[in-house]
């Protein structure tokens, strides 16, 4: 069942269905969540072979890092493909974004430190600043790179004209971006930009935090972010739910669930090469790798654009 893929032109080699790990220790946008929990999440995942690993300093801040280093202790490192992001930095009451070479080179070491690992396989600049250079931001993770601390480089939630600063030297392997069925924004310039360079797009929020994973109703109610979230209100959920709800029979006919066969219309997209959905409950790890079984034919993945056009 496993397919595995390279991602850009990195020689880091995944299971396309990764994991992300937003909600690992439940103390970033979804709370409420049991560390010991989270951590069976993450080894469910690694035991079932998902060896793509998405985590971030902001997340907890700390705690998410912390406790995905713990499981993967438990492990052979080298097995496991982890992928990490900074530029928050706290000053006294405040979060700001620095992309400065030396607050990044700082905010690595003190990844490693958490993570308890002498490398990163893929560090991402969680976000842009406003003042620093792109391709000197990247420049300091090139040096990051040659010293083996990390070992491909990352930009994520940058715009297409922040991407091309950052990569003028071709360093950057991989962006992440929000992209699914419901913001499909990268699909002007974005993917187009990094198909042609041969830079792998990771979208994130790729259920829209569960709207697609096709299993709310009118009835579900959010103590969470969603609450707020636009995509999650009124007459505005409901028409997202019928748009939702037109993927059952292609899933059904396949012998598989909505999610599926969204995360594989994502696979099927240029540069997409792997995802990494997040998951609070470990059967939903298990149950995210059927997507490994789905072929959509092009006339499936054109009547799903259509869908979500
Ligand atoms: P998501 O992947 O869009 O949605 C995750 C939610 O989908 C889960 O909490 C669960 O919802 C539901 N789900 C997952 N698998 C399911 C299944 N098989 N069946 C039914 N429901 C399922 O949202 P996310 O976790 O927030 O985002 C994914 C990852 O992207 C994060 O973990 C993080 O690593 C990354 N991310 C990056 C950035 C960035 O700035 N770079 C920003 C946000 C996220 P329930 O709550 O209903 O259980």
């Amino acid at each position: 069942m496993e397919k595995m893929t390279r991602l850009g032109k990195s020689d880091l080699v995944v299971n396309p269905v990764g994991l992300g790990t937003n909600a690992v220790g439940g103390h970033n946008i979804y709370p409420n969540l049991d560390e010991e929990a989270g951590k069976d999440v993450v080894r469910t995942a690694i035991e079932q072979g998902v060896n793509f690993l998405d985590t971030a300093f902001i997340y907890g801040p700390e705690r998410s890092e912390e406790l995905v280093g713990q499981v993967v202790k438990e492990y052979m490192r080298d097995d496991i493909v982890l992928a990490t992001k900074g530029a928050h930095q706290f000053e006294a009451e405040d979060v700001v974004i620095n992309n400065s070479p030396s607050f990044l080179k700082k905010a690595v070491e003190d990844s490693l430190r958490r993570l308890g690992t002498d490398y990163i396989d893929l560090f991402y600049i969680h976000f842009p600043d406003d003042v620093t250079s792109k391709d000197e931001a990247v420049g300091a993770l090139k040096e990051l790179r040659d010293e083996g601390k990390i070992r491909t480089i990352g930009v994520s939630n940058f715009s297409v004209q922040q991407l091309k600063e950052a990569n003028k030297d071709g360093y950057v392997d991989v962006v992440q971006g929000e992209y699914n069925l419901f913001k499909r924004e990268a699909e002007n310039e974005m993917l187009p930009y990094t198909a042609e360079k041969g830079i792998t797009f990771v979208p994130y929020f790729p259920f829209a935090s569960g709207l697609l994973a096709g299993k709310y109703d009118e009835n579900t109610t959010f103590d969470d972010f969603r609450a707020k979230n636009p995509l999650f209100q009124g007459e505005e959920f409901k028409l997202n739910l019928a748009k939702v709800n037109q993927l059952r029979p292609i899933a059904e006919e396949k012998g598989v669930d909505v999610p599926h066969i969204v995360l594989a219309w994502y696979l099927n997209q240029p540069s997409i090469d792997a995802v990494i959905p997040g998951a609070k409950r470990t059967q939903q790890v298990v149950d995210n790798l059927k997507t490994l079984d789905v072929d959509l034919s092009d006339k499936e993945i054109s009547n799903i654009d259509d869908l979500f056009s």
